[in-house]
């Protein structure tokens, strides 16, 4: 029998399981999180069961719902891609259709989550904006004013390079905006906040809309 002798790789492979037993610890909050909201975003109403996605960066990576996915039953049904891939990620093809403005936003912004809804009155409210006119929501309640100041609306099919540009670009500056007839997108340093905004988005676009039935009467 030969005694056993611990060499320098046996101690870099055991760092090598230390850290990847950290990341699946993380990834295993990081799912439970992004479950917990997807249902959240259901049961408020900011989307129905079969649309929206939700996305949450750990590193160079990202936690995303998969396509077709029910939003408020993400269990096994959320998978990791790069977010800067050298090539198309073999994973991306069951990830989310929107997997590149999700992409395109962490590249672009600060954000660490990403939340995509299609709630109603955001819907109605940016469909109502004109080509020529500014694309934008300005929010009259002062709460929403206070916290989203004014809503860019922008254009581009779904999951489009035009849609991931210009949300990302928009993203910059704002937290939240509404793809014109689609829905909304909302950025947070956490889950947690990117639903804030894509509530209070849909609340500001509620109130708006009413006011203008109101005086409209
Ligand atoms: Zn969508």
């Amino acid at each position: 029998m030969g005694s056993a002798v611990y060499t320098e790789t046996d101690e870099n492979n055991d760092t090598l399981k230390c850290f990847s037993v950290l990341l699946l610890y993380y990834s295993h909050n990081e799912m439970q999180e992004l479950i917990k909201y997807g249902k959240k975003i259901v049961e408020s109403g900011l989307a129905h069961s079969h649309f929206g996605n939700v996305s949450k960066r750990v590193g160079d990576q990202m936690l995303i719902s998969t396509t077709g996915s029910m939003l408020d039953e993400l269990e096994g049904q959320i998978v990791t891609v790069p977010i800067d891939p050298a090539s198309p990620d073999e994973l991306d093809v069951i990830a989310s259709s929107e997997v590149n403005v999700h992409r395109a936003i962490y590249k672009a912004t600060s954000a660490l989550a990403v939340l995509h809804g299609h709630s109603k009155y955001a819907v109605v409210m940016s469909m109502l904006c004109k080509p020529g006119e500014q694309m934008q929501i300005v929010p009259e309640d002062s709460e929403s004013i206070y916290f989203l100041h004014e809503i860019p609306v922008v254009t581009g099919g779904i999951g489009s390079e035009e849609l991931a540009r210009n949300a990302a670009q928009a993203l910059r500056d704002h937290k939240g905006l509404v793809v014109q007839g689609h829905g909304t997108f909302a950025r947070g340093a956490t889950v947690d906040e990117a639903f804030v905004i894509l509530s209070s988005i849909e609340h500001a676009c509620m109130v708006k809309y009413l006011c203008d039935m109101a005086r409209n009467k």
